[in-house]
């Protein structure tokens, strides 16, 4: 029998762990570093940490003032500029919750949004007063709407709105953040809804502050006092991947580009701030990269960036990093972790292999930041081995991953503790994550696993590509087959048989596409992903010239587009030489 011991309690002091104190460290030590902010206005305005932590605290009054309390929802539509960054602390300081809105949903998913997290008001930049208009009478609750600017700024709309300008002149901004449970809640995302109605993750104080050290971490974002970061991942994106309070608890100077993201807006933001880092979903960067190559420009300060949020080609990774001398680092996590899990960085001994091997590794996700713990799963529930070869569901636990989603308090998406991703995935030996697939997504051929998202790469590979998706399409004697998608670059020329071509010998035989199409354009999701869902939709009745082949011996039935609910992963042990 072992003795029951009471573990003697360590004499440390309790402080908790909250959102204000990121600013006010920021306000205190790094005073003087620099928010610089593109307007909507339409010029650049600039400030420094003391002065937003005044104007956040100058809000947070003002809300109280409005009769705000403690645990209510704030809503936000906006870009990333100062304002937005005032809000993330002066609404989340005296204990109310700030939830960013994707202004780019359609109104009647943000209407869903809004009256599902039952927002008091909703503080919105001028470009989106048509949309708060036809908002507003589908949100009865919401209290009051309140412009992101000044008076002579003020837009003509049918919704009586507040102007914050106004609010915030009327308070002095003497203040003490006050001591909150940093276990209570201080910002909500929900899920862009890529599978499903939208879900809200509910971020703690504890775990924002925890994610912030994490992210900052140098084998993570790396930031630091010295550097210039551009969040062009939007601030109502799963908090713009925490640099919002990674920033300021490094004294890190931000450079907020609002409204414009195309190529010319970021690369001249970016030289005339001297930014030397910056992060990201893949569509942007091809943007910028676009521009970068007809305008024949370099980069003069810019040193690295973290690309994540859908799979980074890696004939975009060779670009930044060989054209252009940008160090690229690929990142993988999703909104309910608030969102950082992994980064791929090299090792010491990694960084001594010869430059191919180098390059596969940093091609994958990347290895975990310390908090975040992961592992994959095959059918039967049981952990596959880390040995780069089989895949499974991938399932993760940390202190800045969901327990619950918000309002959903009776069941809980965990399972023994782990949350599962929905992502297909393998491990290798170096404990590399490699996202294969999103699990509804991934093509089942013959009882074969077939990764979209590597099809996807080879395809973007090809010099006459410029974005493509790779789906399941219906097949008599396989189910289903891979249908690559194009879209060519402007003024190229590619027929279908040579880009079918382009996969020889870069996967084996039976990953080979039956079919390719090309298209003008390919819908995207709100947060900027392929919206594979929609395609599998349109490509419904699309017959592969191999299905003909076979199509008289077995009749053809087309694929449900949500694929039913493909879910939980074989382990893809099977070599290749099973199908012949
Ligand atoms: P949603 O599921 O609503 O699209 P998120 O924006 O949180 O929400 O997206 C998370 C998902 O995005 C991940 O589960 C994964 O499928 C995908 N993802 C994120 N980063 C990467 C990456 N680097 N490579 C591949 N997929 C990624």
């Amino acid at each position: 029998m072992t003795a029951t011991t009471t573990p003697l309690l360590g004499q440390m002091m309790d402080v908790p762990l909250l959102v204000s104190s990121l600013i006010a460290h920021a306000a205190r030590h790094h005073g003087n570093a620099q928010i610089v902010s593109r307007r909507i206005e339409g010029d650049v305005h600039r400030y420094t940490y003391r002065e937003c932590e005044v104007r956040s605290k100058q809000l947070a009054q003002a809300l109280i003032a409005l009769g705000v309390e403690p645990g209510e929802r704030i809503g936000t539509l906006a870009w990333n500029g100062y304002r937005h960054l005032e809000a993330y602390f002066g609404v989340t300081g005296f204990g109310a919750v700030c939830h960013t809105i994707n202004p780019r949903l359609f109104p009647e998913q943000i209407a869903w949004i809004v009256n599902h997290a039952d927002d008091r008001y909703i503080l919105f930049d001028i470009t989106f007063a048509a949309l708060v208009d036809a908002l507003a009478p589908q949100c009865p609750q919401v209290r009051g709407w309140i412009a992101l600017c000044d008076e002579s700024h003020r837009p003509a709309m049918r919704t009586p709105v507040l102007c914050y300008e106004t609010l915030l002149a009327a308070q002095n901004g003497e203040f003490d953040w006050p001591l909150l449970d940093e276990r209570s809640a201080s910002n909500l995302c929900y899920t862009s809804g890529t599978t499903g109605n939208p879900k809200g993750a509910l971020y703690t104080h504890r775990s924002a502050v925890l994610h912030a050290y994490g992210a900052s971490l140098p084998d993570a974002m790396g930031l630091s006092a010295r550097d210039a970061m551009l969040p062009v991942v939007p601030m109502f994106h799963v908090n713009a991947w925490g640099l919002p309070h990674a920033g300021p608890l490094n004294g890190t100077k931000l450079v907020l580009p609002g409204k414009d993201l195309d190529g010319k807006s970021l690369y001249e933001l970016m030289e005339a701030e001297g930014v030397t880092c910056s992060a990201g979903v893949p569509t942007v960067w091809l943007g910028l990269l676009a521009y970068m190559r007809e305008a024949g420009v370099k980069f003069s300060t810019l040193k690295r960036t973290v690309i994540g949020g859908s799979a980074c080609p890696p004939a975009m990774l060779r670009t930044y990093e060989d054209d252009y001398g940008v160090q690229v680092i690929h990142a993988w996590g999703m909104t309910e972790m608030s969102p950082l899990g992994t980064l791929a960085k090299l090792n010491w001994e990694q960084a001594q292999r010869p430059p191919e091997a180098q390059r596969a590794l940093l091609e994958k996700q990347g290895r975990v930041i310390f908090g975040v713990d992961m592992k994959i799963v095959g059918d039967d529930g049981r952990e596959l081995p880390w040995d780069g070869v089989a895949f499974g569901d991938l399932y993760v636990r940390g202190p800045w991953i969901i327990d619950r989603y918000f309002r959903q308090e009776s069941g809980t998406p965990l399972v023994d503790g782990w949350f599962p991703t929905g992502d297909v995935a393998t491990i290798d030996p170096d404990g590399f994550l490699h996202i294969t697939d999103r699990s509804k997504d991934v093509i089942k051929s013959g009882g074969e696993w077939i990764s979209s998202i590597e099809l996807e790469n080879i395809a973007v590979a090809h010099p006459a590509i410029a974005e493509a998706a790779c789906i399941a399409c219906a097949h008599p004697r396989w189910t289903e087959r891979p249908l690559i998608v194009a879209v060519k670059k402007p003024g190229a020329q590619v027929t279908r048989e040579e880009l079918l071509a382009f996969f020889e010998g870069k996967v084996v035989k039976w990953w080979l596409p039956d079919d390719a199409v090309f298209v003008d354009e390919l819908p995207h999701t709100a947060t900027g992903k392929l919206q594979k869902l929609k395609l599998r939709e349109q490509f419904r009745h699309h017959v592969l010239p191999s299905a003909l082949e076979v199509g008289d011996k077995c009749p053809l039935e087309p694929l449900d587009s949500d694929k039913g609910a493909a879910s939980g992963a074989t382990a893809n042990t099977k070599s290749a030489a099973t199908r012949g």
